[in-house]
């Protein structure tokens, strides 16, 4: 028979919840994570074969953060016996003028970090990647940190780990009411009645409708991005994993690339380039005319890949305003955390988010990356 109260309830098993039940778990903490649909599920942000991990941002505060986050995977890694970082090396290039100004800007935060990198102009990069048709002006930051991490083997793991360290997991059950408390918050889902000290609220795209048990609303907006594979036309072992990398290319639509586990293939997407919408109208139908955006753009930047596409999938990203996430304590509620906002870029970080979140319960501070997380910028 399930006791129904605990020390901590995390609402939502994607990234976030799912590493924040393991690391609360691993602390000896009574943990319940409920998720509303089956564990590593289609319908939110966190499934599929790749998720490119990198400390190459322009923003030192991330790299910082990843560089934290690396360390947290390997220790999952030793705990569950699973391989989920596989590091491959990556690219971030640009050719014109602000693409290239965050080339730059991803080049000095990676030297501030201390990390590894090479500065390839256009003919090195065209040597070393001949498979990218390039102008003169190109400029790149090759990482040979950058890698990949499958996030629907990722919650899987998160999960049976909190699972294995005492956590009770229960899916297919949606929390339809918080009733909020300082000391006891009370959850109510469509199967039972549960109370805890402590709450984390990582509900992705959801989360607004929940804050409205806090009276409060955050400026996110929810989009539907795309991703789709394509088999190169000619030259198929150059786009093997061992011979292309992971690619960020900054341009007016930043486009990236993930070299396929399974064949020579290359997943390709825009990052930022999908509709608005409200999660309940979400119903992952494929956007054909995407897919031949992305042809047009590798017919043009990479052409022997513009060749037959496959396994074309949707997602969400539940964004902020200035694309930073969101991980704090909620105004007034000392006894409970959120995480959101991950704007297209949190999965990397999710074992990270997970700690900090334990910690803030905690303490009321984390020794993770997250000073520039804070919820305080979108109070008035
Ligand atoms: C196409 C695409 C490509 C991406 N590429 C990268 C990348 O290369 N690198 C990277 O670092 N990041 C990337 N991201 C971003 C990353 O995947 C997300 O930031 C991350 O997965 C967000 O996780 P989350 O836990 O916040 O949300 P989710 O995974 O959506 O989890 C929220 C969970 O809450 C559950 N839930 C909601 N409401 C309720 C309720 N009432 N009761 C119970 N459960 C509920 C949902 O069902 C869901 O499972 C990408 C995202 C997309 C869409």
């Amino acid at each position: 028979m399930l006791s129904n109260n605990f020390d901590v309830i995390v609402l939502g098993a994607g990234a976030m919840g799912s590493a924040a039940a393991y690391q609360l778990a691993q602390e000896g903490k009574k943990v319940l994570l409920l998720e509303q649909f089956e564990i590593a599920h289609s319908r939110g942000s966190t499934h599929g074969e790749s998720r490119i991990f990198r400390f190459a941002y322009t923003n030192l505060a991330y790299a910082e953060l990843a560089f934290q986050c690396k360390e947290l995977w390997r220790e999952l890694e030793k705990f569950s016996n699973e391989k989920l970082l596989t590091i491959l090396g990556g690219i971030d290039f640009a050719e014109d003028e602000i693409g290239k100004q965050n080339v730059l800007e991803v080049k000095n935060a990676l030297k501030q970090l201390g990390s590894e990198f090479e500065e390839l102009g256009f003919k090195e990069l065209n040597k070393r990647y001949p498979q990218f048709n390039l102008s003169k002006s190109a400029l790149a930051i090759y990482s040979p940190d950058t890698g990949v991490i499958n996030p629907t083997q990722s919650i899987k793991v998160m999960v049976n780990s909190a699972k294995r360290l005492g956590a009770i997991v229960q899916d297919n059950e949606m929390v339809k009411e918080i009733r909020p408390s300082k000391e006891l918050v009370e959850i109510i889902t469509e199967k039972n009645h549960y109370k805890a000290s402590n709450l984390i609220i990582s509900v992705g795209g959801w989360t607004n409708k929940l804050l409205k048990y806090f009276d409060l609303e955050l400026p996110l907006q929810v989009s539907q991005e795309q991703t789709v594979y394509f088999r190169p036309i000619r030259n198929h072992q150059l786009f093997t994993r061992e011979n292309f990398p992971v690619w960020i290319n900054y341009q007016g639509n930043i486009v990236y690339g993930i070299p396929s586990f399974l064949e020579p293939a290359i997943k390709v997407g825009f990052h930022h380039s999908g509709h608005y919408l409200d999660i309940i109208d979400y119903h992952q139908q494929i956007n054909q005319e995407k897919i031949e955006q992305l042809r047009d753009y590798l017919k043009q930047y990479i052409p022997d890949l513009a060749g037959e596409d496959f396994g074309a999938s949707t997602c969400i990203y539940t964004n902020t305003p200035d694309h930073d996430f969101l991980v704090d304590l909620l105004p007034n509620y000392p006894n409970v955390a959120i995480a959101a906002g991950f704007s297209g870029h949190g999965f990397k970080f999710s074992i990270g988010i997970g700690k900090a979140l334990s910690d803030l319960l905690n303490d009321g501070k984390s020794s993770m990356r997250i000073e520039h997380l804070s919820i305080r910028r979108f109070l008035v």
